[in-house]
């Protein structure tokens, strides 16, 4: 049977309340979507990580999906009576979502949030679904189904970055105006701060729905029920948290790191794809380069050509001339060039990817990527990890001068040029016209093969380890 054919059959046989056939249809439907992901490339990741997992059919779960870690193994809960009611699409999205709080260690890393006083977990909760959301590998079809950023930011009158982790949307929706009146509201009549797991059912969003379901009753609901009415006393996919070890974060991560060895081992690393490596990296490693330190450095230096940040002093302080040169973040730009020659190695690329995804942690600068070997082969900007591209073009000689003379051509440049190399190119390089570069190397400083570096110029040495 085809799948349009399957969904057509479960949703026949839940409208019958024959469970039976309701539960074969479904569960061929589900298993028939698992192989496509396993199927095609840009989901074979995802559908690995599925086959790693512990499925279990529970009808009377709260959302469409949920996971948890229970004695070491995976747990994908899975609710085929709100599952049938996405387009294949989203069920790959849902399944995707769910993957990605194993990947991401959401479980460890909301448990955290039981030392802090006073903390939001409802409002934590929607913040992990938005930020996976965001890092989803396609659109959703139904977005009316899903809690999406856009949502939370109207939500609270915020505007968050997207790509961010959700730690940050909860800082800055905590601290936000409208989030405290509700709370100062909800305190003074006693009540919680936000309607306890109104959001997010596996991805999707209850609070986007009108509460048209019938009143809970101790009577058993029909299978035809849930399917027209939804599942009875909807919440968080994230409910089951609980019930297994989530403070064991070191645990957690082990068993990630085994399936994602495994996968490598039998598929490759190409097969995941770039950002959930960039992903994988953050999370399981540390930047070489302190990025924050450096940057905040060498910026502090750069004089911003515009006069009206400089004059932008605080009034109350004027003769701080400390202050006088802040600069805004958003007016800083910086270009990262990727030195992608034949001489540099994978593995280089991949140190090379994975400090400039520290890069785009850090700061909140503007981003433009440039890949060249003898010449640009490719330049975009970015703002999220998703938007980096880790597959380069080029693998030729090596040359730094086109990138300098492109950007000495521009009419607005950035203030920074930080450039990956591998150190091996050309003797002299044109004087950047009026913007830093840090060179950052995998050789030894002494062997840069550039010599007419003026003070403009700093050399950073990336170590591989
Ligand atoms: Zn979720």
């Amino acid at each position: 049977m085809t799948l349009n054919e399957l969904r057509e059959q479960s949703i026949n046989a839940a409208l019958n309340n024959d469970s039976i056939n309701f539960l074969k249809y479904s569960k061929e439907l589900l298993d028939l979507l698992y192989f496509k992901m396993l199927e095609q490339e840009s989901t074979r990741f995802i559908g690995y990580f599925l086959l790693n997992m512990v499925k279990q059919i529970d009808l009377d779960f709260p959302a469409a999906a949920g996971v948890n870690i229970i004695d070491s193994k995976i747990i994908l809960y899975l609710n085929p009576v709100e599952l049938i009611k996405d387009t294949d699409n989203d069920i790959c999205l849902t399944f995707e979502h769910e993957v990605l709080h194993i990947i991401l260690n959401h479980i460890s890393r909301a448990d955290h949030y039981k030392h802090v006083d006073k903390h939001d977990h409802n409002l934590l909760n929607k913040c992990m679904d938005v930020s996976i959301n965001e890092m989803l590998s396609r659109p959703v079809s139904n977005e009316e189904r899903w809690y999406l950023l856009k949502h939370l930011e109207t939500q609270y009158e915020v505007s968050l970055k997207s790509g961010d982790n959700f730690e940050n949307h909860y800082n800055t929706v905590y601290q936000s105006k409208k989030y405290q009146d509700s709370k100062s509201v909800n305190e003074s009549t006693n009540q919680p701060p936000t309607k306890p797991q109104e959001s997010a059912g596996g991805s999707q969003s209850e609070s986007q729905k009108p509460n048209n379901q019938p009143e809970a009753t101790n009577q058993p609901q029909s299978l035809r029920d849930k399917y027209l009415n939804g599942v009875k006393n909807k919440s968080c996919s994230h409910i089951k948290w609980k019930e297994g070890d989530p403070s064991d974060g070191e645990g957690h991560k082990n068993l990630i790191k085994d399936i994602l060895n495994n996968f490598i081992n039998e598929k490759g690393r190409e097969l995941i794809p770039g950002h959930i490596n960039t992903l994988i990296d953050a999370l399981f490693t540390k930047p070489e380069i302190p990025w924050q330190k450096i940057l905040r450095r060498m910026l502090g230096d750069i004089k911003i050509p515009y006069r009206k940040t400089i004059m932008k002093r605080d009034r109350r302080q004027s003769d701080r001339f400390d202050l006088k040169g802040r600069v805004k973040k958003t007016t800083v730009e910086i270009t990262i060039a990727i030195d992608t020659s034949g001489s540099v190695s994978s593995s280089e690329l991949k140190y090379f990817f994975k400090e400039i995804f520290h890069i785009l942690k850090a700061v909140e600068y503007k981003l433009t990527i440039i890949e060249c070997d003898t010449t640009i082969a490719r330049e975009y900007t970015v703002e999220k990890i998703k938007d980096i591209n880790t597959k380069v073009y080029g693998r030729g000689g090596t040359a730094f001068t086109p990138v300098i003379e492109h950007i000495n051509k521009k009419s607005k440049k950035p203030q920074l040029l930080i450039y990956f190399t591998d150190g091996g190119g050309e003797s002299t390089v044109p004087n950047p016209k009026g913007y830093h570069i840090l060179w950052i190397t995998t050789g030894k400083i002494d062997n840069f093969s550039v010599k007419n570096l003026n003070n403009k110029s700093k050399i950073k040495k990336l170590n591989m380890v």
